[in-house]
C-alpha cells in the first residue's frame, strides 16, 4: 500500500485526490495550514489509512513514516486569495515548494507538482502547448502568483535533473466541483452563487473572453495518471471545450433554474482573453481525456455541493 503525501490536502483539489486515493487503496497524509482550505473538505475521512498534519510547509517539515509519492498542492490559488497574500504565494511557491522536494528526495518519492496554465500568462499562442514560454507580467498583481509557479517548475526541474528526484508537473486549467469556495473569486463559485439567489450574475468586460472549465473528477483522474507515469516534462491537464463567460453565465443559468439577469463589469488588470489547452501530451502520454461536459459538470457540482454550499457565507 503507497503512502502518499498531500500538501494543500484540506483545499479544493487536494481533498479530492485526497479521497480519490483512499478509493484506490493508498495511505494519505495530508498537510495543510488550513489558510485557505478547511477542515470542513476532509471530516468526511475518518479511516485508518488517513492522517492529517496541520503545519505551514513555508518552514522546513519532515515525516518519519515512509513517502512513495509527494503530491505538492499546497499554494493559494484564487485570485482573491493571492492577491490578499502576494508574500506568501511567493514563499510557498519557493520555500515550500523547496521543503516538498526535499521530502521527495529524502523518500526516494515520486514527486508531482501543481503548476498552472497561469504560466502561460496572456497567452499568445492558442491553444497552448507545453512548449509555449508564456506572456506574464512579472510585476503585475497577479505575476506573484504566476512567477510563483514558474519558479517552482524551475526547482522542480533542478531538482530533477540535478539531484535526480522523481519528478513531475500538471498544468492545471480552470478546475470546477464541489468544494470550491463561494467567494473565492473566480467564475464558476461566483456565477453559482449569484445565480442560486437570483442575484445579478457579474460578468468582467463585455464577457467574450474564453476559458475551459475541467470538472474536478477528470482533473484528479489525470494527476493521478501524471504522477505514476514517470514522466518529468510539464503536462496540461484541463478540458479544451472553450466557452465565453457570456456562454458560462447561460449554462450557470440554465442549469439552476435562475431568473438572475447578467450585468457587466471592470475587466481586471491583466486577465487574459483566452485560455484553453492543448492536450495532445495528455493524450499520448497518459491516454487522457476529459469525460464530463460542461453542463453534466455544473449539475454534478450543483448535486454535490448542495445549493447550502454554493451558497456559503464570505470570510
Ligand atoms: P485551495 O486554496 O482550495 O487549496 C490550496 C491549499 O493549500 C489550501 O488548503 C491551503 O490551506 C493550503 N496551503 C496554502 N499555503 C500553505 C502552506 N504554506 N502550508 C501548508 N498548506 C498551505 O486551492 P485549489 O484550487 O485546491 O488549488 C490547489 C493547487 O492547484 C494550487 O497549487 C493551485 O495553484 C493549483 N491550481 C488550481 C487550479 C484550479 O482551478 N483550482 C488551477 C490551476 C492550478
Amino acid at each position: 500500500m503507497p503512502t502518499c503525501l498531500v500538501t494543500g490536502g484540506a483545499g479544493f483539489l487536494g481533498s479530492h485526490l485526497c479521497d480519490e486515493l483512499l478509493r484506490r487503496g493508498h495511505r494519505v497524509i495530508c498537510v495543510d495550514n488550513l489558510e485557505t482550505g478547511s477542515l470542513k473538505n476532509i471530516e468526511h475521512i475518518r479511516v485508518p489509512e488517513f492522517a492529517f498534519l496541520q503545519l505551514d510547509i513555508v518552514e522546513p517539515f519532515f515525516v518519519e513514516e515512509q513517502v512513495d509519492f509527494v503530491y505538492h498542492l499546497a499554494s493559494p490559488a484564487s485570485p482573491i486569495d493571492y492577491l490578499r497574500l502576494p508574500l506568501h504565494t511567493l514563499k510557498v511557491g519557493s520555500y515550500g515548494t523547496h521543503h516538498a522536494l526535499g521530502l521527495a528526495k529524502k523518500h526516494r518519492a515520486r514527486f508531482l507538482t501543481a503548476s498552472t496554465s497561469e504560466v502561460y500568462g496572456d497567452p499568445k499562442v492558442h491553444p497552448q502547448s507545453e512548449d509555449y514560454w508564456g506572456h506574464v507580467n512579472p510585476i503585475g498583481p497577479r505575476g506573484v502568483y504566476d512567477e510563483a509557479k514558474r519558479y517552482a517548475e524551475a526547482l522542480t526541474m533542478a531538482y530533477h535533473n540535478q539531484q535526480g528526484v522523481d519528478t513531475s508537473m500538471i498544468r492545471i486549467f480552470n478546475t470546477y466541483g464541489p468544494r470550491m469556495r463561494p467567494f473565492d473569486g473566480r467564475a464558476i463559485p461566483t456565477f453559482m452563487r449569484q445565480a442560486l439567489q437570483d442575484q445579478p450574475i457579474t460578468v468582467f468586460g463585455d464577457g467574450s473572453q474564453t476559458r475551459s472549465f475541467c470538472y474536478v473528477d477528470d482533473l484528479i483522474r489525470g494527476m493521478i495518471a501524471l504522477a505514476e507515469s514517470g514522466r518529468h516534462e510539464p503536462c496540461n491537464i484541463g478540458n479544451p471545450d472553450e466557452f465565453t463567460l457570456l456562454e458560462l453565465a447561460n449554462a450557470v443559468i440554465d442549469v439552476t433554474g435562475s431568473k438572475s439577469e447578467i450585468i457587466f463589469e471592470l475587466l481586471p488588470t491583466d486577465d487574459p482573453q483566452q485560455r484553453r489547452p492543448d492536450i495532445s501530451r495528455a493524450k499520448e502520454w497518459l491516454d487522457w481525456t476529459p469525460q464530463v461536459s460542461l453542463r453534466e459538470g455544473l449539475q454534478k457540482t450543483l448535486d454535490g455541493a448542495g445549493r447550502d454550499g454554493l451558497i456559503g457565507r464570505a470570510r
